[in-house]
């Protein structure tokens, strides 16, 4: 079971940041990385990571002071720039167990092209 309670110094998005595996980044910043999820479920996937150690959403509302909460959340829009995102997206967190999170590290999956309208995918 995945434990967001603890973080995991050795979950993959960890050894990401450190550069110990390797990634495809799109956009780094002092509070964002950007890389291409592993296995893309749209025509453009990338996985946002805030550069210090949060297991989930959650963690991250509770622990993050609020120049970071902003920082992080601004990073969003430049990322969206630097891909030239210009008719949509979707935003997606997963939380624990319950929300089908794989990796203890808080991670926003930004969606974007011609896929799945549907919330979830099956
Ligand atoms: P979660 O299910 O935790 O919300 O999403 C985890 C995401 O991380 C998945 O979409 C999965 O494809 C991606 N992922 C897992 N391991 C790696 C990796 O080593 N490199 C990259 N780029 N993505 C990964």
């Amino acid at each position: 079971m995945i434990d967001i309670k603890n973080y995991n110094n050795n979950n993959v998005f960890a050894k990401i940041l450190r550069k110990e595996i390797p990634s495809k980044k799109v956009y780094e910043d002092e509070y964002a990385f950007a890389f291409e999820d592993i296995s893309p479920q749209a025509p453009v996937h990338i996985l946002i990571i805030p550069k210090k150690p949060f297991c989930s959403f959650d963690d991250f509302l509770e622990k993050a002071d609020d120049t970071f909460i902003l920082g992080f959340i601004k990073s969003i829009k430049l990322i969206n720039k630097c891909l030239n995102i210009k008719n949509g997206y979707r935003l997606i967190t997963n939380v624990g167990l319950h929300g089908g999170q794989e990796v203890p590290h808080l991670h926003f999956h930004l969606l974007s092209g011609d896929f799945s309208k549907k919330l979830v995918s099956s």
